[in-house]
């Protein structure tokens, strides 16, 4: 007997054998310093605990709507009227297991066999291995760093083909923390239109923005990209919430009701008590949010001007989320130990050797030269980390 065809199409995670060895390490006593970490590291502000209890208290324990409750579905109409200037009705919205549960249903909705997405490149390693999922073929359009990983247009459509069904942008974006531009954002949604694709907006990160910057839904540019998007959002990094496992998503009615149908047969409807609780959070105070986003950018600034001083390394300033991508490309060549460093995994593998320090490499996510560092970590580990980095490129031959 054999497992499916479908299911050993599936990589495993790339960054997954360099996270067992440091968590190995760790368990050993090593005082192994973390730049991996994909969530925040804040607790989830106390006012939504409480409505987590109160859910409790009140038995809020049976099963709900498959696709969400009523007062979750009207909280999140009214976040996307006040925030992103998008008018939709609670059919066009679904409550999901976390924003990846939201983006798997969207492809399983939209995709048929062999049907192509375009996915700009560095991205989250996951998109691909969902289109693959859902029997889509994934496509990446690379970017580049002088242009802060946005990309360009041109080369978007370059990899339009008569297959392409939908494309997947990411702003801000996880791995490259660029924030994408309006004219981008145009350029795309006119491609979209004119080439006749879905656009798939994962905007997660929205709430981590920093130099005053205001996020822009790429569905609220035109009626036509309002009518071609799906909007994917969630708790997980606006309020320290991803163990709740609530994301959501908005867009036209047929999708919205495809994959509803989907998910009332996969998995029924997200946790009860979380859908509670992530109501509260959406209408909730600003302010634990807020004091994140300011320790987030304090971390961001202390970070670049350091790297900034580390000869052989290099980094963009990112405008969103937490991640810094890491230019390591001076120092490739370089032999530690006798081994050459001759790409991102070899750097991760002999950096958690050398200064037990860990992070990820970029080959994971098509960002070869680079490694991903998240300052979703303390100052002070922060800047354990990075005198460690110095310390382990001033000692390469
Ligand atoms: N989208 C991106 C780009 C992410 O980085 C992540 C989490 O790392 C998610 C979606 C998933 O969020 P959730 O916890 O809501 O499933």
């Amino acid at each position: 007997m054999e497992i499916s065809k479908k299911c050993s199409r599936v990589a495993p995670s790339a960054t997954l054998q360099i996270d067992a060895k440091a968590k190995k390490m760790k368990a050993e006593g090593l005082d192994v310093v973390g730049f991996g970490a994909g969530e925040p590291d804040f607790d989830t502000p106390s006012f939504i605990i409480d409505a987590a209890k109160e859910a409790l208290d009140q038995g809020m324990t049976r099963y709900t709507p498959a696709s969400g409750t009523v007062k979750l579905k009207k909280a999140i109409v009214e976040k996307f009227r006040k925030d992103n200037g998008l008018t939709y009705d609670p059919a066009q919205v679904i409550v999901s297991n976390g924003a990846k549960h939201s983006i798997y249903n969207t492809l399983q909705a939209i995709l048929n066999i062999g049907d192509e997405v375009i996915i700009p490149s560095p991205f989250w390693v996951s998109y691909p291995e969902m289109v693959r999922m859902a029997d889509g073929v994934p496509v990446s359009v690379i970017t580049h760093e002088e242009d802060n990983f946005v990309p360009r247009p041109s080369a978007i459509e370059a990899a339009v083909t008569e297959k392409t069904k939908a494309i997947i942008i990411n702003s801000p974006n996880n791995p490259c923390g660029c924030v994408y531009d309006k004219n981008t954002l145009e350029a795309i949604a006119y491609l979209a239109k004119k080439h006749d694709f879905y656009i798939i907006s994962d905007e997660i990160y929205e709430a981590l923005l920093y130099n005053g910057q205001k996020h822009i839904s790429i569905a609220s540019l035109s009626e036509d990209a309002y009518e071609r998007t799906i909007v994917i959002n969630g708790v997980s990094k606006s309020y320290a919430m991803t163990g709740w496992r609530i994301g959501y998503a908005a867009g036209p009615k047929d999708v919205i009701t495809a994959m509803s149908n989907y998910q009332s047969h996969a998995t029924s409807n997200p946790n009860s008590i979380a859908q509670y609780a992530a109501a509260a959070a959406i209408e909730g105070p600003k302010d634990a949010t807020k004091a994140m986003v300011q320790a987030f950018h304090e971390r961001r600034d202390y970070m670049i001007a350091t790297i900034a001083s580390i000869p052989g390394l290099s980094a963009k300033m990112p405008g969103g989320a937490f991640y810094v991508m890491l230019n390591i490309k001076g120092i490739l060549g370089k032999c530690w130990q006798n081994r050459r460093i001759d790409g991102s995994m070899a750097f991760t593998e002999a950096l958690l050797e050398a200064e037990n320090v860990a992070v990820v490499p970029g080959d994971a996510f098509e960002a070869e030269g680079y490694v991903r560092l998240s300052y979703a970590t303390s100052m002070q580990n922060i800047e354990k980390g990075l005198a460690r980095i110095a310390h382990f490129v001033s000692a390469l031959q």
